[in-house]
């Protein structure tokens, strides 16, 4: 069985990258289809709190003035000049109309109310936290985008995935081919591509090839890459496609994906979260310290000081501790990553639960516990007497943790080691691509018709490190999208005028 289309555009993929793609190609006259591999549009993008976007009208309310230069600036800084340049200007200043255009279609959105609050570190850096733009009932916003797409005349084509891209021999794309859930073979021959497949966070495998560790958790759609190997086979060039690891989570633990003004990116319903959520000592599987905590304040540095060690932590306790956080005196709990419960509980009955669920270790002496968790006894011994000073003098010499969070030494027994695992939120980064989405070959020349944004394209983040700029990532497919739509219909228009007809 099989079936053939022809259309102006297609896209593949509709997370925000392929929607606001199909809505820039769409409004602007041309004919759309946009095939799905799942069986609702939206992806990660549907999973997501919220979009990074300066100087907007919320923001202007708020009586944030935000400068796009600074923000361009900034991150550049942050990565090291190592992104594109001319992609990072055009998206930071595209994306205050690619959101208004988002709300257009039907999806509400408000500046985060607790601007540069979520994640402590950001405090004092409204770029950072201030940018933060949240999306409102997604439920009920998504469906909305979805009739507009269609008045507009988009075509869905859900359980549909995409396999290959079409290339004509002097290498101009002229559509994909793609598989129905029926297995059904569907040709697509279209003026203009755009590869909008979200990365390939979906493959654990690849992913842990290209980490270099088993040990990170994965969370979001399965984008198995079918598109990013379409677009390499095409001859475009993967520059820099990463996991995105965003903070961590307690082993084996649930989160919800439930978002609300409290809990920004889900949140787990077991109180013992806020453990993993505080600053207390951290160790490596082998026993040893390895970082200052205080990154718990930061889902960006925290998973990353937790990658160095393979991705895989301990948090370590005694009995003291459990207490304390029992009687409601924990440390500032981190609204970095998933929220913590905020419920009251038993936190040694807890501890001891994720004993029993093999998500813990506990001993009644610190030898014990490294037996039983499978430290080094000397590594562990030497880091925790090293960690008591510490905190006795409030002098980190180590890794130079804040005083004030250097509140708990682990002195008394029982111990408990209880895991943490950094999560993966899909990947990012992949094909170079120019300041149009326009993927580029070897020779960084354009592959006449073919257009990437989102987790599939390149230069808008330096490697492993995802800058900690709120929404960047969301706000980067919407408006990456809604530019690759654009160039796609400016490219089309182009070709009319050189010989007065489409090809
Ligand atoms: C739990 C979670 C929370 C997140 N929170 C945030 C946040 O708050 N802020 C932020 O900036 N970023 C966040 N991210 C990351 C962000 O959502 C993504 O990086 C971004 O949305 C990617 O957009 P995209 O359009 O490239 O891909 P997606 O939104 O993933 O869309 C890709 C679409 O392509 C489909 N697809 C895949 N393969 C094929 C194929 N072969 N054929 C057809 N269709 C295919 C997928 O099913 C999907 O619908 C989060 C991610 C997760 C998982």
């Amino acid at each position: 069985m099989s079936k053939e289309y022809t259309v102006d555009v297609a896209v593949a993929g509709t997370g925000g990258t392929g929607l606001a793609a199909a809505d820039a190609a769409a409004s602007n006259g041309l004919s759309v289809i946009a095939i799905e591999k799942l069986d609702q549009i939206g992806g990660n993008t549907r999973i997501s709190s919220g979009f990074f976007a300066i100087d907007t009208k919320e923001q202007r309310e708020a009586g944030l003035h935000l400068s796009t230069q600074e923000a361009i600036r900034q991150l550049n800084e942050y990565n090291h000049y190592l992104n594109n340049g001319p992609l990072t200007k055009r998206i930071v200043e595209n994306a205050k109309p690619t959101l208004e255009e988002v709300e257009k279609l039907g999806m509400g959105i408000k500046l985060n109310p607790t601007a540069c609050t979520t994640q402590f570190a950001h405090r004092g850096n409204p770029y950072a936290g201030g940018s933060y733009h949240m999306y409102q009932d997604k439920e009920k916003a998504y469906p909305r985008i979805q009739k507009s797409l269609e008045n507009k005349g988009v075509k869905f084509l859900f359980n549909t995935t995409m396999q290959d891209l079409i290339q004509a021999e002097d290498g101009t794309i002229t559509g994909l081919t793609a598989k129905a859930e029926n297995s059904e073979d569907i040709t697509i021959h279209a003026k203009a591509v755009v590869v909008a497949t979200g990365g390939f966070g979906g493959d654990k495998k690849r992913v842990d090839r290209l980490m270099h560790t088993d040990r990170l958790r994965k969370l979001g759609v399965p984008s198995m890459g079918e598109g990013m190997n379409a677009l390499e086979k095409a001859g475009g060039v993967n520059i820099d496609s990463h996991a995105l690891i965003h903070a961590a989570q307690l082993a084996k633990s649930k989160v919800t994906q439930k978002t609300s003004k409290k809990h920004l990116a889900g949140f787990s319903d077991n109180p013992l979260t806020r453990v993993l959520l505080t600053p207390l000592m951290w160790v490596d599987t082998d026993g040893r310290r390895f970082t200052n905590e205080d990154t718990v304040y930061d889902t960006v540095l925290w998973a990353n000081a937790a990658y160095n060690v393979g991705g895989m932590y301990y948090i370590l306790v005694d009995k003291a501790t459990l207490e304390a956080f029992t009687n409601g005196q924990e440390m500032t709990v981190s609204k970095a990553g998933p929220g913590g419960s905020t419920k009251k509980g038993d936190f040694i009955s807890l501890a001891d639960k994720a004993v029993d669920d093999g998500i813990a270790f506990k001993g009644v002496d610190l030898e014990e516990l490294a037996k039983n968790a499978g430290f080094d006894k000397e590594n562990l011994l030497n880091s925790v007497k090293r960690y008591n000073k510490a905190v006795k003098f409030k002098n980190d010499i180590e890794f130079a943790k804040r005083g004030i969070n250097l509140k708990f030494s682990v002195e008394k027994g029982p111990f408990y080691a209880i895991k943490a695992q950094v999560a993966y939120l899909g990947t990012v980064g992949g094909v170079r691509v120019d300041d149009h989405l326009r993927v580029l070959d070897s020779s960084f020349k354009p592959i006449k018709g073919l257009y990437a944004g989102g987790a599939n394209a390149g230069g808008y983040y330096e490697g492993q490190s995802y800058p900690a700029y709120e929404g960047l990532a969301s706000g980067f497919a919407w408006t990456s999208g809604r530019l690759a739509g654009l160039a796609a219909v400016e490219d089309m228009r182009s070709e009319v005028n050189k010989d007065g007809s489409t090809k």
